[in-house]
């Protein structure tokens, strides 16, 4: 057997011209969705991931703006800026580039920014809204771009077992939330794995549904997949490749080749999850921006 690809990337296009669509509307309306998002240093990853949020945003038709601040800004130097983006009426969505450098303290960072902003949903109040089930909060990006590939990939996960391998604020926690919600996209019955799991491949081969967050190549091979399953790989990981101009090559926490004959379907690295992510980012900044001005729930 061999799997079907769920490709990430078609998704993503397709979310991002009806969101190009919805955009145009709004604007002719008076109201410009607003991207801010802030880079701290000069990490290569990150200036990378910022710069494709920022381009993939003007391509939607967004107003984005970029603060670069040096790798040595201070936590209070910081804080204002957050605060100045807070009052701005431009800004709908407030993106903040983890990691930050040792001298600031994320947890402070993510609480300085507005709530209704806070289109990475790592706010602890946009947390504790989706972990009580609320449909209209805004959730991260990574998890809610995993829900929307399934669902419209035909995967819909209500009654399902989930198995969610990685248990990080980012990616394992709020993914587990989401596909426990009373919602569209919920409804499943959700286990979560981490380092501690006592026996990995026991509990993965009882999945319907894989989605795994680890970041470490190879952590699930085709012995752990029950045949058919669908496979989620969220691991972006480098791994040296000699053979290609860049020296590196971009792979998944699952092994890919022999996990496709074993899995009903699976989404490559690249051009599955990371796509979905970056379409996310997009429709969060433009909700928060419907529901600022005063439109929707
Ligand atoms: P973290 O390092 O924060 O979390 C990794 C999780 O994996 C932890 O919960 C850890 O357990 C668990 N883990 C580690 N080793 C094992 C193991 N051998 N067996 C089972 N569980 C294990 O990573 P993130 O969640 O931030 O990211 C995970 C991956 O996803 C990374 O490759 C990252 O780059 C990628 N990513 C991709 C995104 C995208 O858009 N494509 C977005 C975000 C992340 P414990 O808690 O016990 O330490």
């Amino acid at each position: 057997m061999s799997a079907t690809i769920i490709s990430g990337a078609k998704i993503a296009r397709t979310i991002r011209e009806e969101l190009h669509g919805q955009v145009a509307e709004l604007t002719a309306g008076g109201l410009v969705p607003g991207l801010a998002t802030i880079l701290v240093g000069d990490s290569p990853a990150s200036q990378l991931y910022v710069g494709m949020k920022n381009r993939a945003a003007a391509e939607a038709g967004l107003h984005s703006r970029q603060s670069t601040l040096p790798e040595d800004t201070s936590e209070a130097g910081l804080l204002d800026l957050i605060a100045t983006l807070n009052a701005d009426p431009e800004v709908h969505g407030i993106l903040v580039q983890l990691p930050l450098p040792k001298q600031i303290d994320e947890a402070k960072v993510l609480l300085a920014v507005d709530p209704a902003k806070d289109v990475d949903g790592f706010h602890p109040m946009n947390v504790g809204r989706l972990a009580t089930g609320d449909p209209a909060v805004l959730a991260p990006c990574t998890p809610r771009g995993i829900v929307e590939m399934l669902m419209r990939s035909g995967h819909d996960p209500a009654g399902k077992h989930v198995v969610v391998v990685g248990r990080s604020n980012i990616v394992g926690k709020p993914m587990a939330f989401l596909l426990l919600r009373q919602a569209p996209g919920g409804n499943a019955t959700v286990s979560v794995a981490h380092s501690r799991t006592a026996d990995l491949g026991a509990l993965t081969r009882t999945a319907d549904i894989l989605v795994v967050a680890v970041g470490r190549p190879g952590t699930v091979t085709a012995d752990m997949v029950k045949p058919g399953a669908v496979v989620i790989d969220v691991g972006t990981n480098r791994v040296v490749d000699l053979d290609v101009d860049r020296g590196y090559r971009v792979v998944g926490d699952v092994d890919f080749d022999g996990v496709q004959e074993v899995a009903g379907a699976i989404t490559p690295v690249p051009g599955g999850v990371g796509p979905m992510t970056i379409a996310m980012l997009l429709a969060n900044t433009v909700e928060a921006a419907v529901r600022l001005r005063g439109g929707g729930a």
